[in-house]
């Protein structure tokens, strides 16, 4: 492996491998480490992405999309039309949700090369380790580095390494796969004997569903809701379960310190309303590798790139999870969900629940 570069990235997802690419095409010297053996794998997400329109009307000022979307159209497994949110009661509200499915490792992978083609050079099954300025210390050997993006993850070593201050709320969440054919439609159920604090999704793939829930704290261990959740809509199997954490406490504040950047997760670039975050990473990463090119190539300080991306969707990401913030209160009490369930109808929750409130502009 390089013991020296212009660009280290750490993390080879969907924000490390967006911003390995822009910084590459400008011409840096890019090195993209990930711990992981394969890229994506193994898969632990939801693996739906909103339609491009959809995206553009929630996050309005980002830029990038003619470059970023639509993704790779090979990796899409079905075209969602819309979603069901379900009430602790069984009451089912509907809304409009334009988007797809995707098969994640083969997005992730997809990302990753699109980086490699423009001249990055990746690193698997290399764990960053710790950052001293410029050195990096990884498993596989020290780096040197004039700019480390930090794109590892809700957890992000990096950022504690470099004494940034990381998510401040972590919200466990498993996935897993079940075979058969569940319809174009999302499907969210809320309810404490099903996800307390949280939602539980089945989200329609080509011949299998992507099964999942999320909740506010890890009271009964995240196997054991997911079996139960399973068993409750008479799913049989729930292959390849994985868990993760979602950062949802809006961006970290500080995501630009000394010669480090921190984007996607990492950053808490995630709408918190519905914990998605491929899409912002996507935004973010171009954002952060195109400011690390100018920086490195033109002299402008690295801190305009916190500037871009919080005037590009910084009120977005702090709405969500304002928003988040909010409805902790009430996801608690099934009596509260119910009732406003029925109150906000089913353009109401897909405002919160898409749009982190801010829908209607
Ligand atoms: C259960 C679950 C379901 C989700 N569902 C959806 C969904 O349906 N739609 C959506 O948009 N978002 C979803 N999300 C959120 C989405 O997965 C993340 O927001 C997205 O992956 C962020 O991309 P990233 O590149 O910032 O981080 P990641 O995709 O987490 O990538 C970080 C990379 O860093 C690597 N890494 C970590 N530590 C180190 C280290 N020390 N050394 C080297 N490499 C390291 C990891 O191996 C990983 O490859 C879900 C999340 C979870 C947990």
């Amino acid at each position: 492996m390089k013991n020296r570069c212009d660009v280290l990235v750490v993390g080879a997802g969907p924000a490390g491998s967006t911003a390995a690419r822009y910084a590459a095409e400008a011409g840096l010297d890019v090195l993209l480490i990930d711990k992981r053996k394969e890229v994506g794998l193994p898969v632990c997400c939801g693996e739906f992405n909103a339609s491009t329109a959809v995206l553009a009307e929630a996050l309005p000022g980002a830029p990038g999309f003619d470059d970023l979307f639509p993704i790779d159209p090979s990796v899409v497994r079905r075209e969602i039309r819309g979603a069901v949110a379900v009430s602790p009661k069984g009451r089912e509200y509907e809304f409009d949700l334009p988007g797809y499915t995707l098969d994640r490792d083969a997005l992730d992978r997809s990302l990753a090369d699109a980086a490699v083609r423009a001249g990055a050079v990746l690193a698997l099954e290399t764990t960053f380790l710790s950052l001293d300025g410029r050195l990096v210390r990884t498993r596989r050997g020290d780096v040197e580095s004039r700019v480390v993006v930090a794109a590892d993850g809700p957890l992000s070593p990096v950022c504690r390494s470099a004494g940034m201050e990381r998510n401040a709320v972590l919200a466990p969440a498993i996935t897993c796969r079940v075979d058969g054919e569940f319809g174009d439609r999302l499907r969210f159920y809320f309810g404490n004997s099903v996800a307390p604090g949280g939602y539980a999704w089945v989200f329609p793939k080509e011949g299998c569903a992507n099964v999942g829930l999320g909740v506010q704290d890890r009271q009964t261990p995240l196997p054991v809701l997911l079996r139960a959740f399973l068993e409750r809509m008479g799913l049989a199997g729930g292959r390849d379960a994985m868990a993760g954490f979602v950062p949802v406490s809006g961006p970290i504040p500080e995501t630009v310190r000394g010669n480090v950047v921190a984007v996607g997760d990492a950053a808490g670039h995630v709408v918190a309303s519905n914990g998605g975050g491929i899409a912002t990473a996507m935004i973010c990463g171009r954002l952060a590798g195109l400011a690390v090119a100018r920086h490195l190539l033109n002299g402008e300080p690295l801190d305009a790139y916190e500037r871009e991306w919080r005037s590009a969707l910084g009120r977005e990401l702090e709405a969500a999870a304002k928003t988040k913030r909010m409805a902790d209160r009430f996801l608690g009490s099934d009596f509260l969900v119910e009732r406003t369930m029925g109150m906000l109808g089913g353009g109401g929750i897909r405002n919160l629940i898409v749009f982190g409130g801010l829908s209607g502009r």
